[in-house]
This record gives structure tokens, C-alpha cells and sequence, in this order.
């Protein structure tokens, strides 16, 4: 047997005992449970059992995406309120089939909360990877432009966690304009001694990476997370150079000087609540 018939033989093989653990693990299945696939290991993980554990593979601990009222949920103090400042859903360039969607009436990539981490007041925007995958588009821009304004105005302290492809391209430059807008935001926000928190989550690329989520007065990774401008693959295409595996990594970012720190997700509460409360004399009190 040649070498390449042997290559093919052990992918066909491992292909075959994935897939047979897979229908295994599929064969529990509930009436009507959801099920998640850890793109890492294969392992099919149940909803249920996935809330439980933060959102984490209980097989390979890779992490899920985690956003919106699951995210509010991990890191808020029960009571926070989920709300939203009527932006418009516009279509700026009158781009084919985008805003034709039902979904579009409930839904966009962003959603805010206000609350409180450990006792101290907070405003928190989530981006949402389930809706174009977490694009800035205006509604987004004008969203978290809003919260930081009202942040500045009742002088409370912001989490934005960022889980995003980047600047949405169905908006055109309206979609870049947001990044310019909502830094203009934070840079007023921050000169009165506003208190913003950063957290990047995997991924977060493109103009957010490049805008807000790289602003933060900390800079917080969760482990794992690609964070950059241009994906490995296309970087990999252009220079036509091997990358690196920790290329884009938020522990190699930390490494850099990118990240302040990197903090796992069942201690995040903990660490961004005391991080506020060690503020709270300036900025943020009740
Ligand atoms: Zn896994």
C-alpha cells in the first residue's frame, strides 16, 4: 500500500468513527432538543446541558459562541432589563434581498441590557453572531452609539462584548461610518472619565476589531478567541506564507501587549465585577 492510499485509508477511517460517535450521541436525542456539534471534537452537545456549562464542550472544553440574553444571563445580577433605543432598520444602499427578512421585525446583531455585575450599575451591549453574524451595520452603530451617550449622561460604567465578522457589507460605507461614529462616542465617553470594558469573543474581526472593541480601558480575551483584521486564510492566500497556529489568537495577542488579560468564562462575573467596583469612587456610583 502506498503512502497516500494509507493517508486516505486513516482519514476515511477517522471520518467513519467520527460520524458513527456522532449518530451515537444523536440516537439520546429528545423529542424536539436542540442539539449543538462541537466543531472542535465532534461531541453533540444538548442545549440544556450546554447552559449549564456556560456554553463549553464538556468533552474538549472549546468554548461556544455566547451572546444576547445568554451572555446577560452568565454576567448580570438577576433583574437587569433587556432594552433598545428604537434605532431604524434602513436598507442605506438599497442592497438586494437584505431587510427582506421576517426575522428583521424581532431582530438584529446587538442587543442591550441594564443591570448590575456584583451590585454595581452597568450598561451592556452584546453583539449577536445568530443575526449576520454579529455585523456592524447602522442599527448596530446607532444602538451602541446610544447606550454609550446615556452611559456618558447618567455617568454609569460599559460592557461591550464583541463576537463579530466585522463591518457589515451590505450598508456599504454606512456600515464603516459606524466604526468612526461609535469610537467619536467613547472618546467623549472616555474624557469624562467614563469607565469601558471590553470583552472580545471568538471571533472578532474586521471593523470592530479595528474600531470599539480594541478601545476598551481593559481589554478582556476569552480563550481561544481569533481576534484580528483579515482572516488567517486570507492572509495565508495573499502572502502565500505558512501562518503561524497561534496566529490571531487572543493568548498570543496577550503576549503582544493587545490584550490586557484573558479571562475564562466561569470567572468573568467575578473579575469584571470587581473591576467596577474598583472604580466605583470615580465613575459608575449610584
Ligand atoms: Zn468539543
Amino acid at each position: 500500500m502506498s503512502k497516500k492510499d494509507l493517508k486516505n485509508r486513516k482519514t476515511l477511517l477517522y471520518t467513519i468513527k467520527k460520524l458513527s460517535k456522532l449518530a451515537k450521541d444523536f440516537s439520546t436525542k429528545k423529542n424536539n432538543e436542540k442539539i449543538f456539534v462541537c466543531k472542535k471534537c465532534g461531541k453533540a452537545n444538548h442545549l440544556e446541558d450546554l447552559k449549564k456549562n456556560l456554553f463549553i464542550c464538556s468533552q474538549c472544553s472549546s468554548y461556544f459562541p455566547l451572546t444576547g440574553i445568554d451572555r446577560f444571563d452568565m454576567l448580570l445580577d438577576k433583574g437587569y432589563r433587556v432594552i433598545d433605543y428604537n434605532s431604524k432598520k434602513t436598507n442605506p444602499i438599497n442592497f438586494p434581498n437584505y431587510r427582506n427578512k421576517k426575522e428583521d421585525e424581532k431582530t438584529e446583531a446587538v442587543k442591550i441590557a441594564r443591570g448590575k455585575i456584583l451590585g454595581n450599575s452597568v450598561l451592556v451591549a452584546s453583539l449577536i453572531n445568530t443575526y449576520m453574524l454579529g455585523s456592524l451595520g447602522t442599527y448596530v452603530g446607532e444602538e451602541i452609539t446610544k447606550m454609550i451617550e446615556e452611559a456618558e449622561k447618567k455617568q454609569l460604567p460599559i460592557v461591550i462584548i464583541s463576537l463579530s465578522g466585522g463591518a457589515r457589507m451590505q450598508e456599504g460605507i454606512f456600515s464603516l461610518m459606524q466604526m468612526a461614529k461609535i469610537s467619536s462616542a467613547l472618546y467623549s465617553f472616555g474624557e469624562k472619565g467614563g469607565l469601558y470594558i471590553s470583552l472580545l469573543t471568538n471571533p472578532t474581526m474586521g471593523g470592530v476589531s479595528a474600531s470599539f472593541a480594541a478601545q476598551g480601558d481593559y481589554n478582556i480575551g476569552e480563550p481561544g478567541a481569533l481576534i484580528g483584521f483579515a482572516g488567517p486564510r486570507v492572509i495565508k492566500e495573499t502572502l502565500r506564507e505558512k501562518i503561524p497556529d497561534n496566529f490571531q489568537k487572543a493568548e498570543n495577542l496577550e503576549n503582544f501587549g493587545f490584550l490586557d488579560m484573558i479571562i475564562e468564562r466561569k470567572n468573568q462575573r467575578e473579575i469584571i465585577g470587581k473591576i467596577l467596583r474598583m472604580h466605583r469612587s470615580k465613575y459608575g456610583r449610584l
